[in-house]
């Protein structure tokens, strides 16, 4: 194997580090900006359930309110119809009774859902409040390995990164420059193996000539689709 293809190979073994790392970093960002998210809906989740509680207890405070003064009214009515100077009168006031203890009753149950549904609102506020905490200090605690293993895979990068920056004069002019500029093409690959007279980037079926001229890693070729250099395993 000529020195070239041994230094390209151990390049771009230095660049699937990088390649890899990279990946590992991306993946924990997302994996914390999930779990920030997460943290973010149990937290609104409470407190729209604390405002939907509050709510509800204003009405049924508002109901309670409103039934005193039908209370009242009815009291008033009745008081009113005792003393009635004549039948008219009398039936007049019944009436309005009447109509009182209609309101009254539609009130007194929307009052009484309210209150049960206020009952099953807070005790999964309770269950909530109870749990919550140490839900929300998992999550931070994953974020934290999260933070922490994305600034390893960083470290990792760099070492890796410098690694192919020191080696890459190894390579002379003008293949190392088309070398670098193919560490960043598809699949980050600027080396590839050639499997079943295929160049492994592209899969493109590689001319007998090419193969042959390679021999055994004996000569520098490129596949003439995607550019990548070429070489054969032993
Ligand atoms: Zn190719």
């Amino acid at each position: 194997m000529i020195d070239e293809i041994r230094h390209m190979i151990e390049l771009q073994k230095y660049w699937d580090n990088v390649v890899r790392a990279e990946k590992e970093i991306e993946s924990a960002e997302n994996e914390i900006k999930k779990s920030e998210k997460e943290i973010e809906i149990k937290k609104s989740g409470f407190n729209e359930l604390k405002t939907r509680i509050k709510n509800l207890k204003s009405a049924v405070n508002r109901n309670e309110v409103l039934l005193l003064e039908l209370a009242g009214k009815e009291n008033d009515l009745a008081e009113k119809s005792n003393s009635a100077q004549n039948e008219k009168q009398m039936n007049a006031f019944n009436s309005e009774i009447e109509t009182i203890r209609k309101n009254k009753n539609t009130i007194e149950e929307e009052t009484f859902t309210q209150m049960s549904d206020l009952e099953n609102l807070n005790s999964e506020s309770a269950d909530l409040e109870s749990k919550m905490p140490q839900e929300i200090a998992d999550i931070e605690k994953h974020v934290l390995m999260m933070t922490e293993r994305i600034e390893r895979f960083k470290e990792i990068a760099e070492k890796n990164r410098k690694a192919v920056d020191d080696n890459s004069d190894l390579l002379s002019g003008q293949v190392k420059s088309k070398f670098l500029k193919l560490l960043n093409s598809s699949n980050r690959k600027a080396i590839v193996v050639i499997e079943k007279n295929a160049c492994g980037g592209c899969r493109n079926v590689l001319p007998v000539n090419d193969v042959n001229d390679l021999g055994d890693n004996k000569k520098l070729i490129s596949c003439q689709n995607c550019g990548k250099f070429l070489y054969r395993e032993n």
